[in-house]
């Protein structure tokens, strides 16, 4: 029999380029059911490393990009009319909870504070969740396990998670792979040569060091994979990185003009 959650299954093995222990330690994370906190900067590897874990250990994966209009009903579950009449429809959390997946909530503070509410007794010991509009309490599935992830980076003190909540989750702290493994990084995602790989890296590692001086976010993994698609698509090197490192970090024409140069230097 085919899993209830067989749609959020994985049909192959996302390539994750590991960069320490992570992937033992979350294994026993697992094996425990103990839910996970992946903090770090935007683009650095950790939706990678939660695809690849979920299909290393053969459980389906539902992710909810979360934002700040999402309400506790989102992630539960709601009545929608239909043909019948009105019908209970589970949310992603509640599904995940009842037949046992692994559910991931992507920048989880970005959700109203009542959502975050929610998670509470699904992460604690009592691992349930309790529908209120159906009178209903779905006990976790013995394969349930919470994962979210947030940018420390950005959240306002307001924003920030409550300590009642975080200190719920097994924390990993993610940020930008060294160097030489960025660039091998790079060559997996997307085939480029070895030296316009290396060069991308230390361009993005010019504009990680900006980061605090006018940059809010630096350039990410994800911009350099943007940025060496193009130049495989035929694009000029300068006016890729232009398109896809500098352009979407910063509205400021100084700092456009430090990386600018910075790309005319090396390239
Ligand atoms: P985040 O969830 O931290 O915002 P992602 O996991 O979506 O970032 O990473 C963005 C992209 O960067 C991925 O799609 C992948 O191409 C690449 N990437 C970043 N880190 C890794 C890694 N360690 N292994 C493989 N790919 C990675």
């Amino acid at each position: 029999m085919s899993h209830p959650l067989q749609a959020f299954m994985l049909s192959s093995e996302p390539f994750y380029q590991s960069k320490g222990d992570e992937v033992e330690q979350y294994r026993a994370a697992y094996q425990q059911k103990l839910p996970v906190l992946l903090k770090g900067p935007t683009g650095c590897g950790k939706t990678r490393f939660v695809e690849h874990m979920a299909y290393t250990l053969g459980k389906p994966l539902i992710s909810v990009a979360c934002n700040e209009d999402m309400a506790a009903s989102d992630l539960m579950g709601r009545f929608l009319l239909n043909e019948q009449g009105t019908q209970w429809i589970d949310g992603p959390l509640t599904l995940a909870a009842r037949h046992g997946g692994i559910c991931y909530l992507d920048e989880v503070v970005e959700a109203r504070q009542d959502t975050t509410v929610v998670i509470h007794a699904l992460t604690d010991y009592r691992r349930r969740i309790l529908l209120e509009k159906i009178n209903e309490v779905v006990e976790a599935h013995p394969d349930f396990q919470l994962v979210v992830s947030y940018n420390p980076g950005y959240q306002s003190l307001v924003k920030d998670l409550k300590p009642s909540t975080r200190q719920r989750f097994i924390s990993f702290e993610f940020d930008f792979p060294d160097a030489e493994t960025e660039a091998t990084i790079l060559i997996r995602e997307t085939q480029l040569n070895l030296d316009s790989c290396r060069l991308l890296v230390e361009i993005a590692q010019v504009g990680r060091r900006l980061k605090g001086h006018g940059l809010t976010e630096g350039i990410s993994t994800r911009l350099l994979v943007n940025a060496a698609h193009l130049i495989n698509q035929g694009i000029g090197f300068s006016d890729a990185c232009q398109l896809a490192l500098i352009s979407p970090v910063t509205d400021d024409a100084e700092i456009a003009d430090t990386l600018r140069h910075a790309v005319q230097a090396m390239s």
